[in-house]
Parts: C-alpha cells; structure tokens; sequence
C-alpha cells in the first residue's frame, strides 16, 4: 500500500471492451489474487462493465506504474504525490478522479493572481469560491456540507470568506477563459450582449475605455477575436459582484490594451475595493497588475495544488526558477531563464527575399499603410510587433500575393505557411490524421523530437480536433504550420492560451526548428517574454490603428526594442535576482533614466 500515490482513470479514454483488460492482467497485486484493479461501471453489450477502478488501497505506486505502460489509450496515471501535502484534498471528483489541494483566497481591495498550468483546476477551485459547489475535502462517499467545510477553515485567511458563501453573501462576476466560444453561445449584437449587465452604472466607461463603441452595433459573430475578448472583460466588470474571477485577459489583445484592462481590473480593487482574481500567463502584465500570486503545480488532469499566497515578484521568480521556497517544492526539473543577452548577433545571411517600398490602401477613407523596403534574411526569425489593427496581416498578405500593393513590386512569389490568430481547424478528424496528412515526416523520430515532445502532442494525437481546448488547438496549428514545406513560416500570436511553461517550450521548438531546417520564420505576438525568447530581428509597425501604419526595417533586437517600446512609453528593468525584465512604475527613477538614455529593454 502507498499511503501518498493516488490513481486517475480518464473515463473518457479508458475503453475495457476495446484493449483486452491489459492493465488488470499485469497488474502485480491483481496477479496474486488482489483486486486492485477491478471493474465497473455500466454493461456494454458484451456484457461487461466498460470502466476500470483501481484502489489506491492495494496499488504499488508509481514506482511500479505497470498498468499506465500497458493502457493503449492512455487512461491511466499513478502518480506519487509530494510528501508535503499532508492535508486531505479540498476537492476530489470522485474515485480515480482528479483533486485539488489548496484553494486561492480571495481578498478584498487586491489583485490576486494565479499561476501555473491549465488543467490544474483553477476553475474548480473558482466554482468553489462561487458557492457553486460545496468542497467534499476528498470525502465523495459522505460530502461534507458548508458548516463542516468552515470547520476545516477555521482560523485560516479562507475562513471569513467561507462564512459569507455558506450564508449565500458573495457574488461573483466571471470572464470565461476561451472567448473564441462566446459566438456559439450568444445570437445577436454586443449592445446585446452588454446591456443587461451594467449593473454598477459603469458600462459606457468601459466601453470608453476599452475602446468597444464602433462594434456596439456589430454581431457577436463577426468581431474579432480582440473584440470579443474586450467585450468579455467589460461584461464581467460591469457587473456588481464581491468577487470577480477573470481567466486569462490578454489572448488577442495587443500591449496597449493589454496595459489597459490592467488598469481597469486595479481600479475595481482600488476604487471599490472588490476582490479580484486572474489567472493569466503573460507575466509582464501578471507582474504588473497582481498584489499577491497563488502559485499553481502538480499534474494537469490528475491533481494540482494551488500555494498560499506569495509576493508577486517572488510568485513568478520561483515559478520561473522551478522550486517554491516556503513548500520546499521542486516543480519542474531545470529552471526557465531570461538571459540578459546582448542581442543577439546579427548574422550576416543570405537573402530569402528583398522588397521595395510598399504602399497599400483599402479605399478612400480607409486604412492605409506605408512599409519602407526591406530585407528578410534566410535563416532567421523576425519578430513583428505594434498595434492591432495596424497592417501587419495586410504587409504579410503582400508577401503571400494574396493581395497586391498600391506601390511596389515584390517580384518573388513566396511560398508562405501560415498559422492565423484565430484557428478555425473544426474539422471532425484526429490530430493524427490531420498532422500526417501534411507531413510524410509525420511520426518519424525527427518529427517526434522536434515538434511532437515540444508541443505535447502525444497525449492529444488520437483526439478529434473538434474536441481539443484552445491551448491543445495552437499547439496543434503551430505544429501544422511547422510542418508544411515552405519558404517562410508565418505564425500570428503563438502564444495565445499557451501557459508560460507552453510558451517557452513552443519559443524552443520554432528557434530549433529555424536553426536546423534552414527556415525563415516570421512570428507576430504581444507577449514581450516570447518575443525576446525568438525573435533575431524585429519588425516594428506603428501609426493609428485603422487609420494608417507605417513599417519600418527588420532591425537589430536592441534597437527594435527601443522603437516599440518608446512608441508605447513602457521601460523595462532586469529584476536583480534572475534577470526577468519587469516593466519599470512610469515615472520612477529608472524610468526615466532609461527613457533619457533610450535603453528602453536591455538597459
Ligand atoms: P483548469 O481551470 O485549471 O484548466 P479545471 O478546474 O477546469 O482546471 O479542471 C481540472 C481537472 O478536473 C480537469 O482534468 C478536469 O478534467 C477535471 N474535472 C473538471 N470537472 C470535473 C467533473 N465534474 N468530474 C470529474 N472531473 C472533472
Ligand atoms: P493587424 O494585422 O496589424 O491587426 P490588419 O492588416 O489586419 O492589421 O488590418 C489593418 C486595418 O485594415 C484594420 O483597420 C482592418 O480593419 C483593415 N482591413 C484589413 N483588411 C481589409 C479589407 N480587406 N478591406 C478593408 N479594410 C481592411
Ligand atoms: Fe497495479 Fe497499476 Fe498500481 Fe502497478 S501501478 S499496482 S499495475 S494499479
């Protein structure tokens, strides 16, 4: 018996009338007469139970992990749990099912933040907080009720919010973490959808603010991703609730935005002084906008454990160095890194395409954009930053020939693979159908190594895409993208609803995938971090969002840097400890040093 390992069956993978009972054949106790394994669950036509059940009781642990070798669809995980979580889950699912320990806590006038990855159970611990369910602390045979559950909380910064959800005293505003899915849920336009939920009397500010006024009029349906993701967040706080929860706020929003909804989530905690908790994975934006930070680990769909509070700055430092001080607790094997790299070098490669001067403009009165001749290099990766909504798609479209230039010839007709923002890949086929059928490399221990481990593939390859959540959706269209035979790899926001630890990881594998293939890749994204992991040259688009851009040249990283972040007047400092930028308070002492010596990242 191991008293710490716990065992998760996916109900949904684990099919017994398909594999032959392979895990309960080998299992070791099972084969000395113990039920460890056994059956359950309802009758298939073959008349047997079409689920397995597995005591924790009886079962070796992870040490012998048998059964999760033989499973053929990856139902199974035994997992040792850290010794240091002595205390009983606050919620287990079920048997074989997923448990939270730990729970974030709520407080008023501040910014909580969370971080870690998805699947870890921030919403379930959310659902909790909400009073939409009451939290079994592991007991789902005899579930505890609300007094028994502030019984265990007694004495805990939980305690007086428990208070208030057990007398039915706390309401809660939520923004939902995948806005993509928001079209399929309402008909109709966003004066619609925004109308009945100015509860506080402060809609029309943030519209204002959030700069939503010219789609009032526009269907759900047709705004876009960035849209719809200010839509979401002045629905959720325009509503009058003690708490509000916001899963994710930066997915499709450019920095000025980004930096814009900070302000207002702050102002709600500053000004009404209502607790506010988000769960984000842009850690620029998470450092600035957090009070204090619950770390989040464990293992995503099996188990996770939400930390007690931290300083934000230590939260993400440790997070980043992979082992949290207080828990004494190693998340992850090596630590991620920012070096505080002199840019890299600039190489002096061959040329995959040289273009004029470039004018392009849909219509009279509409959009126009300038972009100053330039040279992509073979081999490299060009990071493209500004503003929504100021050409940068229309600058890619030129190259792809999809749409000519007012001015300018571009005479090579480049052969582009593209990975748009929003990816639209609801085809009712498998992962692994759609993968190889754009690659013959599919499977091979290249493609494997290179693009399958990177993006955590393996677990999602028998999924239909149909099925597969936003994060699982990117990795899928960046490996696709990575994976056709191209000129140039065009991949527009990577980095949306991937979690820090994805980004990274993603950064990697498109660097890698650069370096050995030879390919030149293009990445668009308003993640600073990401950008700085990727990007050799940088792009920088500036001007009115739809009204006119300008483009300048692809430019060294410390000078392209410069450009973009003295447009948007932000600096960034190196915290002292491991070299994480971290952008500087305006006006503070190095602020404003900075912005006099026009270092305004790698100072
Ligand atoms: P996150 O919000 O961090 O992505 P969730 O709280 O949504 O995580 O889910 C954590 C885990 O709990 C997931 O693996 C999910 O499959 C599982 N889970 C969620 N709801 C249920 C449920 N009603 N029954 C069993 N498992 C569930
Ligand atoms: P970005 O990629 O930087 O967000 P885009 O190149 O997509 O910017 O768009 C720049 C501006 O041009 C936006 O205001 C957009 O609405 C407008 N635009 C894009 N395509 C068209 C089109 N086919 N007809 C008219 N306006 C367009
Ligand atoms: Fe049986 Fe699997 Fe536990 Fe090994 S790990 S004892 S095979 S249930």
């Amino acid at each position: 018996m191991a008293d710490d390992s716990i065992a998760v069956v996916d109900l949904e993978r684990c099919q017994p009338d398909r594999c032959n009972y392979e895990c309960k054949n080998y299992c070791p106790p099972n084969r000395t007469g113990k039920e460890c394994i056994t059956l359950r669950g309802e009758e298939t036509r073959e008349g047997q139970p079409d689920q397995v059940h597995i005591s924790e009781e009886i079962c070796l642990g992870e040490t012998c992990g048998i059964c999760v070798e033989k499973c053929p669809f990856d139902a199974i995980e035994i997992i040792n749990l850290p010794q240091e979580l002595d205390d009983d889950p606050a919620h287990r699912y079920g048997e074989n099912a997923f448990s939270l320990y730990g729970l974030p806590v709520p407080e008023e006038g501040k910014v909580t933040g969370i971080l870690g990855p998805n699947g870890i159970g921030k919403t379930t611990a959310v659902r909790i907080l909400a009073g939409e369910m009451v939290p079994n602390q592991g007991n789902h045979e005899s579930p505890p009720d609300w007094d028994d559950v502030l019984e265990r909380y007694r004495g805990t910064e939980l305690q007086d919010y428990i208070a208030a959800v057990r007398d039915g005293n706390v309401e809660v505003s939520r923004k939902p973490q995948y806005v993509d899915e928001i079209p399929g849920q309402f008909d109709g336009n966003t004066r619609e959808l925004l109308e009945h939920t100015d509860e506080r009397g402060e809609l029309d500010y943030l519209i204002d603010r959030m700069e939503i006024g010219p789609v009032m009029d526009q269907d759900i349906d047709s705004i876009s991703g960035g849209e719809l993701q200010r839509v979401a967040i002045a629905a959720c706080l325009a509503r009058e609730a003690d708490f509000y929860f916001l899963d994710e706020i930066t997915p499709y929003l450019d920095i000025g935005q980004r930096m814009t909804v900070a302000r207002l989530i702050r102002e709600l905690a500053d000004e009404e002084n209502k607790s506010m908790l988000v769960v984000e994975h842009d850690l620029a934006i998470l450092d600035l906008l957090a009070d204090s930070l619950h770390v989040a680990y464990g293992s995503p769909g099996a188990y996770g454990v939400v930390t007690t509070p931290k300083s934000v700055r230590n939260g993400i430092n440790e997070y980043l160095a992979g082992y949290l001080d207080n828990e004494n607790m190693r998340i992850r094997p090596s630590p991620i890194e920012f070096e505080e790299h002199a840019p890299r070098p600039v190489n002096r490669a061959q040329t995959l395409a040289e273009y004029p001067d470039l004018t392009k403009s849909y219509g009279e009165d509409e959009f126009s954009l300038d972009v100053e001749g330039g040279t992509i290099r073979k081999n490299e990766v060009l990071g493209i930053v500004g503003p929504n909504g100021i050409g940068k798609s229309t600058f890619a479209k030129m190259l792809t020939g999809s749409i000519e230039p007012d001015e300018g010839d571009i005479d090579v007709a480049l052969d582009i693979s593209y990975k748009p923002q929003y990816i639209d890949i609801d085809q009712p086929m498998r992962v692994d159908a759609f993968l190889s059928s754009i690659t013959d490399q599919f499977g091979s221990s290249y493609w494997d190594t290179e693009i399958a481990q990177p993006l955590q593939l393996e677990r999602i390859m028998e999924q239909n895409l149909t099925d597969l959540s936003g994060g699982e959706r990117q990795r899928v269209a960046i490996a696709a993208c990575l994976s056709d035979s191209a000129d140039l790899y065009l991949l527009d926001e990577p980095s949306a609803h991937l979690d820090v630890e994805q980004r990274v990881q993603a950064a990697s594998a498109i660097r890698r995938y650069a370096e050995q293939q030879s390919a030149t890749v293009m990445v668009i994204d308003h993640d600073i971090y990401m950008m700085d992991l990727l990007a050799d040259r940088l792009m920088v688009f500036d001007g009115e969002p739809a009204e006119h851009g300008r483009a300048g040249q692809p430019q060294a990283m410390r000078s392209g840097m410069n450009e973009f972040l003295s447009n948007l007047d932000i600096t960034f400092r190196r915290d002292e400890r491991v070299g994480r930028p971290r952008i500087n308070k305006p006006e503070s002492q190095l602020d404003r040093e900075q912005k006099r010596e026009g270092e305004y990242y790698y100072s």
